[in-house]
């Protein structure tokens, strides 16, 4: 029993020491990444359900490094947090996303919101405000077409604070997504307090829905219940049909997912948007 707990120690121990080890190598090298153009922007469309079109794209971050490979979000955005790196990356994020957007409409695409993913630290940035608007006017982008996503994360630590750059966004036009609803303890509590105008339900609300397993009651509820609120309601990791099917019954309004397509770099995004231009 002595050896069986010293094993088991040990392997606790190790994988301890590893999960330090990559952190550790994460934010060494997460430091120079940017000066090093080691980031890049990729793009998942949101579909319509009703009309099967794309309305949206969501701007996912990508790092490659020579050093550590491909580096999921999921590891490096809480690094670049606490580091907070995430200022400088959130705006470069944002700068890159709307450059974008802007190319996609002067290409001549039809018009889509683009979703952004920001990190509570770079809201309570004094200027954030500020250098949004700043973004907007430099890539002459009606302020409609840019969505901000935000998490219930770390909001609560400075509420007001958040609120009211919110408010003043939410004011001028932006749009403000509520992201990975659910899944937090708190979501229902700030559905009613913040300015927003899109719900995110988050992928474990999705997973197991289908028609047949009709005993999942709690998504058809959050749908209905976002809808009379007056949101916009955005089903997220939609993989099957199943899926879809449910989503169209209880008429959510949007969806991603792998069933319509991963996030793309840009021109695999453009080749999509051409053939669904197309039919
Ligand atoms: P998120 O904002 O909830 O983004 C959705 C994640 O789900 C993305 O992972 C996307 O690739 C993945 N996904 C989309 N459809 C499906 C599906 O059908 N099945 C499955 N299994 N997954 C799907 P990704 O790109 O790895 O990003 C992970 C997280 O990292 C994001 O979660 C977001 O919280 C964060 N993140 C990514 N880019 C940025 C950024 O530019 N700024 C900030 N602050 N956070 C970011
Ligand atoms: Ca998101
Ligand atoms: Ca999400
Ligand atoms: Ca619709």
């Amino acid at each position: 029993a002595k050896e069986n707990g010293k094993s088991i120690y040990s392997e606790y121990n190790n994988s301890m020491n590893a999960a330090f080890s990559e952190r550790m190598n994460i934010e060494k090298y997460l430091h120079t990444a940017m000066k090093r153009d080691e980031f890049e922007l990729y793009f998942q469309p949101q579909l319509d359900l009703s009309s099967n079109k794309v309305i949206g794209l969501e701007a996912l971050v990508r790092w490659k490094s020579p050093e550590l490979g491909n580096v999921s979000p999921m590891k490096f955005i809480k690094v670049a947090e606490d580091t907070h790196m995430i200022i400088p990356l959130g705006e470069w994020v944002l700068i890159q996303a709307c450059d974008y957007l802007s190319h996609l409409f002067k290409s001549g695409y039809p018009k889509m919101v683009m979703s952004v993913n920001i990190s509570s630290i770079q809201i309570l940035q004094e200027d954030f405000t500020d250098r949004v608007t700043e973004i907007l006017k430099c890539f002459n982008i009606e302020p409609r077409y840019l969505e901000l996503e935000i998490t219930e994360t770390r909001l609560i630590e400075a509420f007001d604070t958040v609120y009211n750059k919110l408010r003043l966004l939410s004011d001028m036009g932006i749009r403000i997504a509520l992201d990975d609803f659910g899944k937090g303890y708190s979501s229902l509590n700030y559905l009613n307090q913040l300015p927003i105008h899109t719900l995110k339900i988050d992928k474990c609300f999705i997973d197991n829905v289908s028609l047949e397993n009709e005993k999942t009651v709690v998504t058809k509820h959050i749908i209905s219940m976002g809808k009379d609120m007056g949101l916009s309601i955005v089903a997220e990791g939609v993989e099957m049909q199943e899926q879809l099917e449910y989503l169209k019954k209880y008429r959510c309004d949007k969806m991603q997912g792998y069933i319509f397509s991963r996030p793309l770099p840009k021109s695999e995004l453009e080749k999509l948007l051409k053939s669904m231009n197309s039919d």
